[in-house]
């Protein structure tokens, strides 16, 4: 679904990644560790499209289509299908269903799946949570050559959304984030995710700063909105206790700016035991 190939980045002229390679398959969730400032965030960034990280060298190419059975693996078995093709617009489109993410605008990374979670959620004083939402599910679903929801449809799903996920459904009536504390914002982004159903989650940091109840919701939504064989997850963390609620297949490590190792969940663990320090050197 997604290969990432030698990519470098610079930001203000600084070179901060120096030639990642990273290949994700649907059904398959990847947790990328590392200290901080290893280039963790600007990775998210680099591929959200965020103005200011500018790509020196490589290839980052999406395939958000539904794929056949045989191309699966991991623990994923239920419920491919929905939403699938290649969406018809976007400027990256090749033929065999790869698009040149880095060719897309951000706007167009996001109508072809691609979902990015962040450390901090943007506050948007003056636009409802539904009116985003609906928005935002809009333009995926046009992406898809799918017909808008209309009021009815989305509020249903929104609230159905936000019941699962534990979030109060007043919240979605109010402006997006203003007001809301660190755990309703990490919901609230949960409930996006639900409501929006991307193929590939980027999630940076989204367990910094949860009490356990918002990190065991946030792991349940992460399990329950994206652990299907059409979707993917790139989960960006500092910490390993995020991982006891959502078992990545496959765990890197970042550090100066490259992956230093690959392994499976149990690299996790022994950066928690041991320290960056030691399994990076
Ligand atoms: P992480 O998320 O792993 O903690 P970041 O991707 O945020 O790391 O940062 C990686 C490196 O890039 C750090 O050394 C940081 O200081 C540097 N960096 C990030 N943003 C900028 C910027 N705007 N200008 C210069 N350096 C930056
Ligand atoms: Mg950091
Ligand atoms: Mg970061």
């Amino acid at each position: 679904m997604l290969k990432i190939e030698n990519l470098h980045a610079e930001v203000d002229g600084k070179a901060i990644l120096k030639g990642i390679t990273l290949a994700i398959n649907p059904g398959e969730i990847h947790a990328i560790m590392g200290p901080n400032g290893a280039g963790k965030s600007t990775t998210a960034y680099v591929l959200g499209g965020r103005p200011g990280y500018e790509v020196t060298e490589g290839t980052v190419r999406f395939r958000p289509t539904t794929v056949t059975p045989d191309l699966i693996r991991g623990p994923a078995s239920s419920s491919a299908g929905q939403g699938s093709g290649t969406p018809g617009q976007a400027r990256g489109d090749e033929e065999d269903g790869w698009l040149d993410l880095l060719a897309m605008e951000p706007h167009e990374r996001a109508a072809a799946g691609l979902f990015l979670g962040f450390q901090y959620p943007v506050e948007i004083p003056g636009v409802s949570n539904l009116q985003f939402l609906r928005e935002a599910l809009n333009a995926q679903r046009k992406g898809r050559g799918e017909e808008p929801l209309s009021g009815g449809e989305f509020i249903k799903l929104a609230r159905a959304q936000a019941n699962e996920l534990g979030l109060d459904p007043e919240m979605l009536k109010r402006p997006v984030n203003v007001g809301f504390s660190g755990g309703e914002k990490k919901r609230n982004e949960m409930v996006q995710m639900g409501i929006i159903g991307p193929k590939l989650a980027i999630l940076d940091e989204t367990d910094s700063g949860l009490d356990i109840d918002a990190l065991k919701t946030v792991g349940h939504g992460i399990n329950t909105i994206m652990r299907r064989p059409d979707r993917a997850v790139l989960l960006i963390t500092h910490y390993q206790r995020l991982l006891d609620y959502v078992k990545p297949d496959f765990v890197h490590v970042l550090a100066g700016g490259r992956i230093v190792r690959s392994g499976g969940p149990e690299l996790a663990l022994e950066l928690e035991r041991e320290g960056y320090a030691a399994v990076a050197a």
